[in-house]
């Protein structure tokens, strides 16, 4: 038996692993009506991908749920998905793209690379030819750009 602090830290990680690869293949994939809306600007407090926030927390809900009555690992997975909710807010919808009241731009250190990667997420706005899909790790941006002008998608 786990114990429940690793459950969370574990779920955490897998989330990431499991949110670059859904935003890689769902997102950019066959999910790409709503996600489509992240890449181009919003006018509004809200933008089609947000319903992808709205399905993580209705399953989470349901886990939550499983880990009351059915088997209580789940609770704790539910609880490590739904401190990655907060983590990928905090990091991608507030840091990076500016939902929140207050400004804050980090120059460097981590933060920084974490911007910056996903700016350059943002540098194609189509389905096709986009680099970095992981919203709280984040790769070095001299190889994201390396990786774009591979794709020649960006000049
Ligand atoms: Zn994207
Ligand atoms: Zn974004």
């Amino acid at each position: 038996m786990f114990g429940p602090l690793a459950i969370v830290l574990g779920t955490i990680a897998a989330m990431e692993l499991f949110a670059w690869w859904a935003h890689k293949n769902i997102m950019h994939g066959w999910g790409w009506a709503w996600h489509e809306s992240h890449h181009r600007p919003r006018n509004g407090w809200f933008e089609k991908n947000d319903l992808y926030s709205v399905v993580f927390a209705g399953f989470s809900i349901l886990l939550f749920l499983a880990g009351t009555y059915l088997w209580s690992p789940l609770w704790w997975v539910a609880a490590g998905i739904t401190a990655y909710g907060v983590l990928y807010y905090l990091a991608h919808d507030g840091l990076v793209h500016q939902r929140w009241p207050f400004r804050y731009h980090p120059k460097g250190g981590y933060l920084g690379r974490l911007v910056e990667s996903h700016h350059l997420h943002h540098a194609v706005h189509t389905r096709e030819g986009c680099v970095s899909f992981g919203f709280v790790y984040a790769p070095s941006p001299d190889k994201l750009r390396a990786q774009l002008k591979e794709s020649k998608k960006v000049a």
